[in-house]
């Protein structure tokens, strides 16, 4: 007798979609809401251009390993490409693909002058020690060399990696050009040509809108409650900043584990708990919870700050929070939008919440072409007043035009990115 399969997937499994389907997806819905034809479909679609890459690596140990490294410019229409590079084991070209895409449409809602980017290494960097992360980042920056420059495409730091990174980039990029060019990357070091404030711009960010959309429901921020998923550069900053403006953070994950407290959690000590440990888990003020759970509270207010593709048309149905703001990249994807839009819940899309780094990197980067520097409450005074600009924008055109605040933010977005092209015309 045959033995019986073990690798059939039972008939009810899904698989989701990938981050470029969400994408796609998000890109289709607004090209029909413009009555754009196919053939600008088909540009905005497709990235301008990508890059594969080989990085060796020689281990401390004398060994060499090979990661392969992605930047993919998906379009310079508006300025010089812009967006972050990630160090992570899930990283793929078609997942640089997208997050590329949602830069472009994050820099053009924002009103900064710069397309769209995003870089990748398919490594685990928790398993490197830091000379050898060292030498992965100079010899994808050398790889990269001829498509970056502060005119052409600028990248800052995101999952995986930090400002020290940034350093070594703008480093390797300037010893070849025989000079000193801050202005090659953002979310540098301060002491090299960072800006005050770009570390907790993007938590911040989320903040402003998070307590802007709150209030915009009819809610007291200091009576409301939130969950927030990822505990990294946006959501440990963003539980902080919700904290202080009073709202009860009442759960907190990260990838291995998460903590619960329905009286709200001390986060600064959460905070110390994460620096000592490296983790939320074991934090003994709070209890352990499962960590899909968080995503599914009773609560005013939830951040997905982590990975894209967490909410999904199968969790979607079980959210209890009335109001969602996007820390990280594509947490939601297209079908969970329909699930949560259909039952009420209202989804600030990351293209804007997120979108704080991003403004204060352009902050940056103007500020290092101009060699002058800006104080910490002039950043935080103009950060606040571009997301607030761009949020009151996002409820207008969205209630004038009967869309989601996603719909409403995509075809804003695209609609500037196509009047760019269309206005520029095609060469030859
Ligand atoms: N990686 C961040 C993002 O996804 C920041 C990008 C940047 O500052 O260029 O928005």
């Amino acid at each position: 007798m045959e033995p019986r399969t073990a690798i059939a997937s039972p008939p009810e499994a899904t698989v989701d979609p990938s981050p470029l389907e969400n994408a796609r997806r998000q890109l289709s819905s607004a090209i029909t809401a413009l009555g754009y034809d196919q053939d600008l479909h088909r540009v905005l679609a497709t990235a301008r251009r990508e890059l594969t890459v080989s990085v060796p690596l020689r281990r401390d140990d004398g060994r060499t390993e090979l990661f392969t490294g992605y930047r993919v410019q998906h379009d310079f229409a508006r300025g010089p490409a812009k967006g972050g590079l990630r160090f992570s084991p899930g990283v793929n070209l078609d997942e640089v693909r997208a997050l590329a895409m949602w830069m472009t449409w994050k820099c053009a809602l924002l009103d900064v002058p710069y397309g769209g980017a995003k870089g990748g290494v398919t490594i685990d960097p928790r398993n490197y020690s830091q000379r050898e992360l060292e030498r992965v980042t100079r010899r994808y920056t050398s790889e990269i060399l001829p498509i970056i420059g502060p005119e052409k495409d600028i990248p800052a730091p995101d999952i995986g990696t930090d400002e020290q990174n940034m350093a070594w980039m703008m480093d390797t990029y300037s010893v070849n050009a025989g000079y000193t060019i801050p202005g090659v990357v953002t979310g540098k070091p301060v002491h090299i040509g960072g800006s005050l404030g770009r570390a907790s711009a993007t938590s911040k960010g989320v903040v402003f809108i998070a307590l802007a959309a709150l209030r915009q429901a009819g809610t007291d921020p200091a009576r409301s409650s939130a969950a927030v998923q990822g505990f990294g550069k946006v959501g440990s900053g963003a539980a902080a900043f919700l904290a202080e403006a009073g709202v009860r953070v009442v759960a907190v994950s990260d990838q291995y584990g998460a903590v619960h407290d329905p009286s709200g959690l001390d986060i600064p000590g959460l905070q110390d708990h994460v620096r000592r440990t490296g983790s939320v888990a074991g934090w003994p003020q709070a209890e352990p919870m499962d960590p899909d759970c968080l995503l599914e509270l009773d609560v005013d207010l939830l951040v997905p700050a982590a990975v894209e593709g967490v909410l999904t048309e199968h969790n979607a149905p079980r959210v209890r929070a009335r109001l969602v703001v996007e820390g990280a990249n594509g947490p939601t994807t297209a079908a969970a939008d329909e699930v949560l839009a259909a039952r009420g819940i209202t989804v600030v899309p990351d293209i804007l919440a997120n979108a704080g780094g991003v403004v204060v990197s352009y902050f940056e980067w103007v500020q290092a072409n101009q060699a002058y520097w800006w104080t910490a409450a002039e950043i935080d005074e103009r950060l606040e007043r571009r997301m607030l600009t761009a949020w009151q924008n996002l409820l207008e055109v969205s209630t004038a035009r009967g869309l989601t605040l996603r719909e409403a933010a995509t075809v804003t977005a695209v609609e500037r990115v196509a009047q760019a092209h269309l206005t520029r015309g095609l060469y030859p």
